[in-house]
């Protein structure tokens, strides 16, 4: 029954996350991008220190049973937020990861489980038919791949077990990306060089130091909404040229700049704006504090997007309970990229994040809520690095992006601000999204992720019109930490209120609750959301057979309204051997006992209204 517990050391190759905001989306018809994750969402407290170790072995105790004996599940990473911490576990055969089977928990500030998030494979369910792949024939295979693809790699490359219609097989993970930059792909390859899997990791859009300040203009956040206009002669794009009517929509701001070497340059400790994407467009500097660009200007989308992301990320920094992995690495801009074309994406591979805008039609930089939504795009991947597979996971990251737009549009101006891409879309060009839609779940899903994601911004808009701006972008900025692969429409709801618990305490409850309700997200009752922790109602001692045959954690259940709880362990002397005392009526798990020799055990609890005892025996 019991199989070893050994901790596997992976490399850590993010998958390439790269979302855009205008084309249609091509479904895959991969088993693997459509799994759902199984959650969990009982409120457990796990007692004691919340690390690698304590967290891995509650999972191998709800999991275990889907290992098999050659299946493990090994730490991957984790994230602290201010809501708590969010850890990821792979699921490996053999000690190898296997692609796609993974786990998430999330555990709030008080060690209280907020929700699992499980695409770990049943393995003993599973037609084992891996193989042994040498490091000579996986080079090989890389090698191949490369010259067919002209292509090179992103990320180091690694040998895992892929599973499908319930078999699984070895094959190498790569991420490829064209060396014309005309495309990236991940591909899984079979030891005898069959392609199992592919995936196109670029998704096209059809959709510092600051130690300077220095004046810029810029559209604030496009020139439609300033001039209070709606697409149409004079206010045209017509070929990128400039014209008085748009030229003076501009606004004159102020902001902090790097400044070296005698030139003031567009970046901070945060972003950069620079040059890795065709076309080659070096990004301007200036020798005075002041960049003063008209629209045709190539300077002038640098500028534009330098001020709005700058403003943007200072602002969500300053948040509590967000990612303490915000920024944490320097994110890329390249505001002329994409070849030219009418694209914006954001790409990460970590700890390298890209953000890329084209020029087709309306320069996609020249429009604040481009900028916003292809940020939002990296703020997901900041505070959960996932690679955005499964369930509704890209409509949910789509519409989250649109929110952050839609928020910041309203802030600057009534004006329009549900019309997300007020400049970019909502011409003859593209049509643009709107965030105060009044679709519900399921009823108005399509394929489309972008439209299905209109969903998502339509929701928290409706948040915002009872909290305001900072309140309901702190909760949607804090909800993504809890996110997953494999999540589904109805469990961003339930993160929303999870952070809502954690970040205020619940005092928005019924406000999320009636707003989720109404778009069909969340069914059921407001108080059973809103009355979060309930528990048994008399004390309940289970996991006493693991305890016995592998020295696991026992679980110790007491009533809701217990005040506090005392345990003690005694020998079968009745020698007292260890005190435990926590003052949470919650779940508990009692570990670190695994040091006791084989014997039998007293397991004693009390809570001011009941005292239970129970005789536990340990096997070895
Ligand atoms: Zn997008």
């Amino acid at each position: 029954m019991k199989n070893t517990l050994t901790v596997i050391l992976i490399t850590l190759v993010f998958c390439m996350d790269l979302a855009a905001q205008h084309q249609h989306f091509p479904g895959s018809s991969y088993e693997v991008d459509s799994r759902i994750a199984e959650t969990d969402r009982e409120r457990v407290l796990l007692a004691g220190e919340i690390n690698e170790s304590t967290v891995g072995q509650y999972l191998r105790l709800k999991l275990g049973s889907k290992m098999g004996e050659q299946g493990a599940l090994a730490y991957d990473f984790h994230q602290k937020s201010g809501i708590g911490t969010h850890w990821v576990f792979r699921q490996t055969l053999h000690g190898l990861p296997i692609f796609m089977g993974k786990t998430k928990i999330n555990i709030s500030k008080q060690g209280r489980v907020m929700s699992i998030y499980d695409l770990s494979y049943n393995l003993p369910e599973i037609d084992d038919k891996t193989t042994v792949i040498s490091e000579e024939k996986s080079k090989q295979l890389i090698q191949e791949a490369l010259i067919l693809e002209e292509g090179e790699l992103l990320s180091e490359p690694e040998i895992v077990v892929y599973i499908n219609e319930g078999i699984a097989v070895t094959g190498v993970k790569m991420d490829i990306g064209k060396q014309d930059h005309s495309g990236a792909h991940t591909y899984i390859v079979s030891e005898v060089g069959e392609r199992l899997y592919e995936t196109d990791i670029r998704r096209y859009c059809a959709p510092a130091v600051g130690d300077s300040l220095v004046s810029m203009k810029v559209f604030d956040p496009d020139p439609l909404t300033t001039a209070q206009r709606t697409y149409g002669a004079p206010y045209l794009d017509n070929d990128d040229q400039d014209s008085e009517v748009l030229n003076n929509e501009r606004v004159l701001k102020t902001i902090r700049t790097k400044f070296e070497n005698g030139q003031f340059i567009l970046e901070n400790d945060k972003l950069k704006i620079s040059e890795f994407d065709p076309p080659v467009v070096y990004p301007v500097t200036s020798s005075q504090p002041s960049f003063d660009f008209t629209r045709s200007e190539q300077g002038f989308e640098d500028v534009n997007a330098y001020y709005h992301l700058s403003t943007y990320s200072d602002y969500v920094s300053s948040f509590d309970c967000v990612s303490e992995d915000l920024f944490a690495v320097q994110l890329q801009v390249d505001t002329h990229g994409a070849n030219g074309d009418d694209n914006s994406f954001f790409q990460g591979i970590w700890p390298t994040m890209k953000l890329i805008f084209g020029e087709g039609f309306v320069d996609d930089a020249e429009d604040a809520d481009v900028l916003v939504h292809e940020l939002g795009h990296a703020l997901s991947y900041y505070s959960n690095r996932n690679n955005n597979t499964g369930g509704n996971r890209k409509a949910i990251d789509e519409g989250i992006g649109d929110y952050f737009a839609a928020s910041y549009s309203r802030f600057l101006s009534e004006f329009r601000w549900a019309f997300v891409f007020s400049w970019d879309g909502h011409n003859n060009f593209f049509a643009g999204r709107k965030a105060n839609t009044d679709k519900t779940y399921p009823t108005d899903l399509t394929s489309d992720i972008w439209l299905d994601g209109e969903l998502i911004s339509s929701a928290y808009m409706d948040i915002w019109d009872q909290l305001g701006r900072e309140q309901t972008d702190e909760l949607v900025l804090a909800s993504l930490n809890n996110f997953f692969d494999g999540m589904q429409f109805e469990d961003v709801a339930r993160e929303t209120l999870m952070v809502d618990l954690a970040c205020n305490g619940g005092a928005n409850c019924s406000l999320i609750f009636s707003v989720f309700n109404q778009r069909g997200m969340l069914n059921g009752d407001l108080t059973e959301f809103c009355q979060l922790d309930t528990f048994a109602n008399e004390i309940e001692i289970s996991g006493t057979k693991e305890f016995f045959m592998n020295a696991d954690p026992m679980y110790l259940r007491v009533p809701e309204s217990s005040e506090k709880v005392e345990v003690d362990l005694f020998d079968s002397n009745g020698r007292l051997l260890r005190s435990y005392e926590n003052d949470n009526n919650a779940m508990i798990i009692l570990n670190g006992w695994d040091f006791l020799p084989a014997g039998f055990y007293f397991v004693s609890v009390r809570t001011e209204k009941e005292q239970s005892t129970q005789k536990v025996m340990k096997f070895r």
